[in-house]
């Protein structure tokens, strides 16, 4: 029996998590899978006074894969940063030794009006962005703000290890391995040390894959080329913080953040949570868009579980819920069907069972 720990979270997040049961629900007939529900940021922080109290930290740790909704709201805004809803992702992040996050996006045909490319630049558009997690700017010591020559100073580290550029890059190429095998790796080498140590792993680590084919872009002209030819990408590779700014520039392409899941890996098992947030200007209505969620579900089957074949069905089932006109207020037009979150959850699980 495996099991999966499900920590909704606030906002959002407990109305979307209810469809990725619903889809869960169609495969545990054939598969032995144990769900077990936990709390984790704000929700957490009402129940047990900390956002990520220990028995979620116990049954993560002991989980095969983890499926998280959001956290955050203004309830908790107040509090201070080390008891903050956002202190449960990252302390779920540590404790599983997650170092690396993987974006795919997909271009629904069906919601192609939605993005703000035209379409013909969005033919063929299918790449994965692969952030390096636990370094860079956001950890580098020393950081601080200080009083230097009578006003204030700030001051952040960029900073890099060999193994930690290493072990993410073999991430990037045994990804691209999969698919059409290139990996563009981004970086300002042509300015930072850091930088150019990450060039030069990138390169080391590339020689035990001759199959794959390895290019280099600074970082200003990939936040150029995904909006100008963004077929050109196979797998992205990017340090922490400018995968952060790309990785968003390029959900846009999708036309609404409601659409993409994610995963982060590399430690014992892995996370897999939607893009967006707890977005709580729509949470309670059960008009939040669930396809994110459900298809962070199909990641979890093909990477945790090793069944693509069920989460090719979910895609379809998705892409055959789409076809039939239905949508959420995000990608609704006129001319189709809006419906609800959980009507959309309730289509995607009858059309699933349906080919199955
Ligand atoms: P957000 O992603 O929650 O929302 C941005 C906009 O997108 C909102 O208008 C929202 O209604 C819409 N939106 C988001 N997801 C949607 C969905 N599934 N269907 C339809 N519309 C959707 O970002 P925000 O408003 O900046 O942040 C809200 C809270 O979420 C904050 O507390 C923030 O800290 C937190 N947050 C959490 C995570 C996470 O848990 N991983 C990530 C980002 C933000």
């Amino acid at each position: 029996m495996e099991t999966i720990l499900l920590v909704a979270g606030d906002g959002i997040g407990p109305e979307i998590m209810e469809q990725a049961k619903r889809i869960l629900g169609c495969f545990q007939k054939n598969m032995p899978l144990e769900l077990i529900e936990k709390p984790i940021g704000g929700a957490a922080i009402d129940a047990y006074g900390n956002p990520f109290p220990q028995e979620t930290d116990q049954v993560a740790r002991a989980a095969k894969a983890v499926l998280l909704g959001a956290v955050g709201g203004p309830k908790w805004d107040a509090l201070p940063l080390a008891q903050r809803p956002e202190k449960g992702l990252l302390g779920i992040r540590k404790a599983l030794g997650l170092y690396a996050n993987l974006r795919p996006l997909t271009i629904w045909p069906q919601l192609a009006n939605f993005s703000p490319l035209k379409p013909e630049i969005l033919e063929n558009v299918s790449f994965t962005v692969v952030r390096e997690l636990t370094g860079d700017l956001y950890f580098g010591e020393p950081r601080g703000l200080e009083n230097k020559d009578g006003q204030r100073t700030a001051f952040n580290t960029m900073t890099y290890s060999e193994t930690e550029i290493r072990r993410i890059a073999i991430t990037a190429f045994d990804l691209a391995r999969k698919g059409r095998k290139k990996v563009c790796s981004v970086d300002k080498a042509n300015v930072l040390e850091t930088m150019r140590l990450w060039r030069e792993i990138v390169e080391e680590v590339h020689r035990d894959y001759s199959d794959v084919e390895l290019s280099h872009m600074h970082v200003d002209n990939a936040a150029m080329q995904i909006v100008r030819q963004p077929s050109s990408f196979d797998v992205m590779l990017t340090p922490n913080m400018f995968g952060d700014i790309l990785s968003d520039e390029a959900a846009v392409l999708s036309g609404s953040l409601g659409l993409l899941p994610s995963a982060s890996v590399g430690g014992t098992s892995a996370l897999y949570e939607p893009i967006h947030g707890s977005a709580p200007d729509i949470a309670g209505k059960d008009i939040a868009n669930p396809i994110g969620m459900m298809l962070c579900v199909a990641m979890m089957m093909e990477s945790s579980f090793n069944k693509p074949e069920c989460a090719a069905l979910i895609r379809q089932s998705v892409s055959d819920v789409l076809d039939s006109g239905m949508r959420t207020t995000d990608i609704w037009s006129s001319g189709t069907d809006k419906v609800s979150t959980d009507s959309m959850g309730k289509a995607v699980e009858r059309r699933i069972s349906s080919l199955l």
